[in-house]
């Protein structure tokens, strides 16, 4: 099946045998624990619902055909699932080569946290694929890209870092939230585990959080597997029906997304009162050929820096109507973002400095409303 058929009958046929009703949406299956005919024999293979659910089990073979993988794993949020993989694949001593420009909550846990118990992390700028290879050392295990990146668009090549990795022995994890299933699928191009934040495009109406792990390696499923009921992170029925039901529309939202993304950047590029225009889908971004090879169609964050400072910017940030100030991202609404202050405040300020998350530099995350609502709002702003 393609896509768009897989995304919404994958793991939820209707249920046409004796006994069953023929119910064409999955049900919310909230009991807790599973009665037993048998002692040693648990029915339909249920036991105990963290450690796995028919709501959850639907949600998992949808997400594994969504990624082309033969695994996929749900967690409460996508912070859960990177615990859970760290927990899983590492142990003291190991090592983990990561891009500089990782999901703050993401560097957060690797710093504050795993930290703690042993395991090393060297951040590179791995938009270069030398920089990835020269940090890798004899205990890596783990190369973990997020591409493109948030906020600044950069982008990983996955098939070049991927083949750099194997040839050190290492798994290459792709964190592939910002682009979706539906644009990018880092499997083709050689990763070994890709990561979701259901929380963003994939539930897509921004009334859940959740997490998602896809792999094909029957070994390392199994240690995941294990973790996922070891520590304990899984999602409620409820959120897994919720991420399932969006799931449904995920190809039709990336179109619009992608088209009115692509529009507002071209929008932005010519405003007398915008600086600079950060899309992958634009000429002037620095890795746009490698965006045409490893996307079929570049997203819905477009990053931007006003003309002017600081309260320049809050007056624009204030005039809007139609797009809301709100961290977060892939939802059907759309919402802007001043990292500095918001989303990456938490970066000491000379690394937001270097990095140029500076005080004027927006990050849009454009939803599916009527483009000429969008660039109307945008324009009275401006
Ligand atoms: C939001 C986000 C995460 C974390 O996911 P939560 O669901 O908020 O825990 C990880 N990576 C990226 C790229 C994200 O945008």
């Amino acid at each position: 099946m393609k896509f768009a058929t897989k995304a919404i009958h994958a793991g939820e046929e209707p249920n046409l045998k004796e006994g069953g009703c023929g119910d064409v949406v999955f049900p919310i299956h909230l009991s807790a624990t599973f009665a037993r005919k048998e002692i040693d024999k648990p029915t339909g293979g249920y036991e105990y619902a963290r450690t796995s659910n028919p709501t959850r089990r639907a949600l998992e073979k949808r997400l594994a055909a969504l990624e082309n993988a033969k695994y996929g794993l749900a967690f409460a949020s996508g912070l859960a699932a990177e615990t859970t993989l760290a927990l899983a694949l590492l142990k003291k001593g190991d090592h983990v080569v990561a891009f500089e420009d990782l999901y703050g909550g993401t560097r957060r846990l690797f710093d504050k946290t795993l930290a703690n118990f042993g395991l090393e992390f060297s951040y590179v700028d791995a938009s270069d694929v030398g920089k990835v290879s020269n940090a890798i050392n004899s205990n890596t295990r783990l190369i973990w890209l997020e591409t493109p990146s948030n906020p600044l668009l950069r982008l990983c090549d996955i098939a070049a870092i991927s083949k750099v990795a194997k040839q050190h022995g290492a798994l290459t994890v792709v964190d592939n939230t910002f682009a979706s299933p539906y644009l990018q699928n880092p499997f083709n191009l050689g990763a070994d585990i890709v990561l979701h934040s259901t929380t963003k495009y994939i539930g897509g109406h921004s009334d859940v959080v959740g997490g998602a792990i896809m792999l094909s390696n029957d070994e390392l499923y199994a240690k995941l597997k294990f973790n996922q009921n070891a520590l304990g992170a899984v999602p409620s029925p409820f959120d897994c029906f919720l991420v399932l039901r969006g799931t449904k529309t995920l190809a039709l939202r990336m179109e619009r997304h992608s088209q009115n993304a692509l529009k507002i950047a071209e929008y932005l590029s010519v405003h007398p009162q915008v600086e600079k225009v950060i899309y992958p889908g634009l000429e002037t971004h620095p890795q746009n050929k490698l965006a045409q090879k490893q996307m079929s169609a570049f997203g819905g964050i477009v990053t931007f820096v006003l003309k002017g400072g600081k309260s320049k910017t809050a007056d624009f940030l204030k005039k809007l109507n139609v797009i809301a100030l709100a961290e977060s991202l892939g939802g059907v609404e759309s919402l802007i973002n001043q990292p500095a202050v918001m989303t990456h405040a938490s970066l000491a300020s000379e690394e937001r400095e270097r990095l140029g998350v500076t005080e004027n530099l927006l990050r849009l995350s454009v939803g599916i409303e009527d483009y000429d609502d969008l660039q109307a709002d945008l324009e009275q702003a401006l």
